[in-house]
């Protein structure tokens, strides 16, 4: 490699995430295709809160970061350091003699970028905003809140909240529950009818045999997917015993070996 410009997408292709973390002292346990352990910059939510997968050179912090990135912005944040200085820690320590780097264009990750078209059901709700800067304030990435089908509700039952869609584990569209934007309480809320302790968000997504994270707010399912963490669901209201015996449900027909309450 010459002193000329390494860019950042460059560097992710030459050095792999796992290879970074030793670096910054790092170590984890392997749990399939991902490494788990404690995260160790909010150092909260359990030792197995921080995950990274390395086929998709993503973290994620399940505990109090709620956030995640790549592995420029985690040496970033582990060394208080600009990403530039990251990507150069890194270049530097990985032998590669790199004296400048340029700034990553601003795409975001993405798994799949289908929105799910649901069977039957309710009719998805056309009015959502997926670039509302509510949304952006939670962290959440236009491109994300379109393959879930959320959005910013203007208008209707949800309006002023989140409003993302409900499905049961068929992938038929159940309603939308309204999570807040601004902290209010309740965080979630449901149309009158609906029994939010008898359904698993996102559980529709599942892959067979997967292990599973399980949140408490959809939220969490939307941030960690965009950090590249795709087998989280989350339960929608309190863990009563018709939520724990859903999961259960879930666990045996999807095959799970393991799940982490986060
Ligand atoms: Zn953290």
């Amino acid at each position: 490699m010459s002193t000329a410009t390494l860019s950042f997408s460059e560097l992710k292709e030459r050095v792999n995430i796992e290879q970074v973390l030793p670096l910054v002292g790092i170590s984890l346990k392997k749990h399939g295709t991902q490494l788990r352990g404690a995260c160790p910059i909010c150092k909260d939510g359990g030792d197995r809160a921080f995950v990274v997968t390395p086929a998709k050179g993503l973290y994620y912090c399940f505990g109090k970061c709620r956030t995640g990135g790549d592995m420029i912005s985690l040496v970033a944040r582990i060394r208080s350091c600009t990403v530039r200085e990251a990507a150069e820690f890194i270049a530097e320590r990985m032998g590669m003699t790199s004296k400048q780097t340029t700034p990553p264009r601003t795409v975001p990750q993405d798994g799949s970028p289908q929105p799910l078209s649901p069977k039957e059901g309710l009719k998805p709700l056309e009015y959502l905003e997926a670039t509302h800067e509510a949304v952006q304030a939670l962290g959440v990435a236009a491109e994300t809140c379109t393959h879930f089908g959320a959005g910013f509700a203007p208008k209707g039952i949800m309006r002023g909240r989140l409003a993302i869609p409900i499905h049961d584990r068929a992938g038929t569209l159940l309603a939308y529950c309204g999570r807040t934007v601004k902290g209010e309480t309740p965080m979630l809320t449901f149309p009158n009818s609906f029994q939010a302790e008898s359904v698993i968000f996102n559980a529709h997504r599942i892959e067979q045999g997967d292990t599973i994270f399980v949140a408490r707010d959809p939220l969490q399912v939307l941030l960690a997917f965009e950090h590249g963490v795709t087998n989280v669901v989350s339960f929608l209201g309190d863990i009563t015993v018709d939520a724990l015996h859903v999961l259960t449900v879930l666990m045996d027909e999807k095959d799970v070996p393991s799940v982490d309450i986060i």
